[in-house]
């Protein structure tokens, strides 16, 4: 079995021009069971990325129902989504959340301040050890903040897709830091999005780092799942298998696909 991608976008995320049936078309090509899309939706995104997520519900989650329909003998269609997290737009994003029957909900850190640290403006006036350190604190206090009204944590280090890369091991840079981000998630009850994305623009590794990861599971983290947040087809279920078996050398034994926000765990 090629393992359930639980983190893609389709041309329901403003950065995607690949129409939903080829993603699915891509997932029973290559063996998948199921596959869940979870399109982009972030609040009021800065002007000077020039870019806006707003993801409808009510026209999502019909579309997606006729390929769901369209597919059901061929391969589970999950619908969810993936939620930009911040403190500021609690309210709107908890409601949002809410206000639909999702299979899946990630809570992903894209902004961090009200920047975006894919532009050149985020790293501005500090060290990239600051800028990048600021992004694992604005994960905490998202942490802290939101109720674990979302299912997984998006991309934990995601960061480092962007800047100058001169750190990658988020655990080796602050391991207090990183404990209290994971203990946070455990606590909670959430699960970490193991995310190949990064490795289709080089960065050496998934999100997140392996220490992250083998750290995560000596505090007592189980909950993942596996996601390429591919944008496109040829992305999909990208190095699947080389970081199923790097789970399992961590420690990991399952993996979770979600269903109506339920996981259902199967074998790695
Ligand atoms: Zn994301
Ligand atoms: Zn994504």
């Amino acid at each position: 079995m090629y393992y359930p991608d639980h983190h893609v976008h389709c041309n329901f995320s403003p950065d995607s021009q690949t129409p939903p049936e080829a993603q699915i078309e891509r997932a029973i090509e290559l063996g998948m069971p199921a596959i869940c899309f979870t399109d982009h939706m972030d609040y009021d995104y800065p002007e000077e990325a020039n870019i806006t997520f707003d993801l409808k519900p009510e026209i999502y989650l019909p579309a997606m129902r006729i390929l769901k329909e369209e597919f059901a003998d061929r391969i589970d269609v999950r619908i969810g989504m993936e939620i930009g997290l911040e403190t500021c737009y609690q309210d709107k994003i908890l409601s949002y959340i809410a206000s639909a029957p999702w299979d899946f909900v990630i809570g992903s850190i894209h902004l961090s301040d009200r920047k975006d640290p894919y532009l050149p403006s985020y790293f501005a006036g500090r060290t990239s050890e600051e800028a990048y350190r600021r992004y694992f604190e604005s994960a905490l206090e998202c942490l802290q903040t939101f109720p674990p009204a979302y299912d997984i944590f998006g991309h934990l280090d995601y960061v480092f897709r962007c800047g100058d890369r001169s750190i990658t091991n988020a655990w080796k840079a602050w391991p207090d830091l990183i404990d209290e981000i994971l203990r946070q998630i455990i606590h909670q009850g959430l699960g970490l999005d193991v995310n190949t994305g990064g490795m289709k623009n080089g960065l050496p590794m998934q999100h997140p780092h392996d220490d992250v990861l083998r750290r995560y599971r000596e505090l007592g983290g189980e909950l993942i799942t596996l996601g390429s947040d591919a944008h496109k087809t040829i992305h999909l279920g990208d190095r699947f298998p080389e970081v199923g078996e790097k789970l399992k050398a961590l420690g990991f034994k399952y993996a979770a696909a979600y269903k109506g926000r339920k996981p259902e765990f199967y074998k790695l």
